[in-house]
């Protein structure tokens, strides 16, 4: 199958590289294995070809953003089945360890932020999902690919990094730093409480406008 590859120089700067890999296979019995629809390219993956992310090593697999269909499941997939759309979360989670008993499903002890860091991503024709039954969600009939990939990452992190942990309440100024696609879901999910008036700030006119537009 063809993927985009994470080549380094070994001095800090990586490269992305359009390659030829083997297809992934099922490991355990909690994995699905999903024929990818619809990606992306997040921030994060900007980092990790500036070098940023240390834990990101040669020939690894970008990409923890994704939209697909269900090829195999493992005997111990209860939620999913072949031929199933899914959202595909960048937090794996095995929904059995006591961080993700306690809903801190990124601090998962056997998954966290895996994908496309530790472990092969989404920017391929095909992925291994560990825990399907916790990092995959149901693609809603008739639901707009392009809209549902927003759920992988984008959207929630702007929603839970920004608006809950922001503690946004109905009256309230707010400020948004930067309207890139986490800026915006800020702006847009921010919006269900009500503030009085919302900021943003970006050095880019054409975000400005946009971010206008969405109820800046
Ligand atoms: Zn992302
Ligand atoms: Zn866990």
């Amino acid at each position: 199958m063809k993927a985009l590859v994470y080549r380094t120089s070994g001095k800090g700067h990586g490269r992305p590289s359009w390659e030829d890999q083997p297809h992934p296979t099922i490991q355990h019995a909690e994995d699905a294995l999903v024929r990818i629809t619809m990606t992306t390219i997040c921030g994060t993956d900007l980092h990790i070809l500036k070098g940023d992310l240390p834990t990101v090593t040669d020939a690894r697999i970008l990409g923890h953003e994704g939209i697909g269909v269900i090829e195999k499941i493992g005997t111990g997939v209860t939620g999913f089945k072949v031929g199933d759309k899914v959202i595909i979360s960048c937090v794996t989670a095995c929904m059995k360890c006591d961080f993700c008993r306690k809903g801190m499903l990124s601090h998962c002890r056997n998954g966290g932020w895996i994908l496309g860091n530790l472990i092969n991503g989404t920017q391929a024709e095909y992925v291994r999902i560990p825990y399907a039954d916790g990092c995959l969600y149901h693609v809603p009939k008739d639901g707009n690919e392009e809209a549902m990939v927003m759920l992988s990452d984008a959207l929630p992190t702007g929603f839970e990094c920004g608006v809950l942990q922001g503690n946004v309440k109905p009256g309230d100024t707010i400020a948004i730093v930067g309207t890139g696609p986490v800026g915006l879901a800020v702006l847009l999910t921010a919006q269900f409480y009500s503030p009085a008036e919302i900021i943003v700030i970006d050095l880019d006119d054409d975000r400005l406008a946009i971010a206008k537009k969405f109820g800046a």
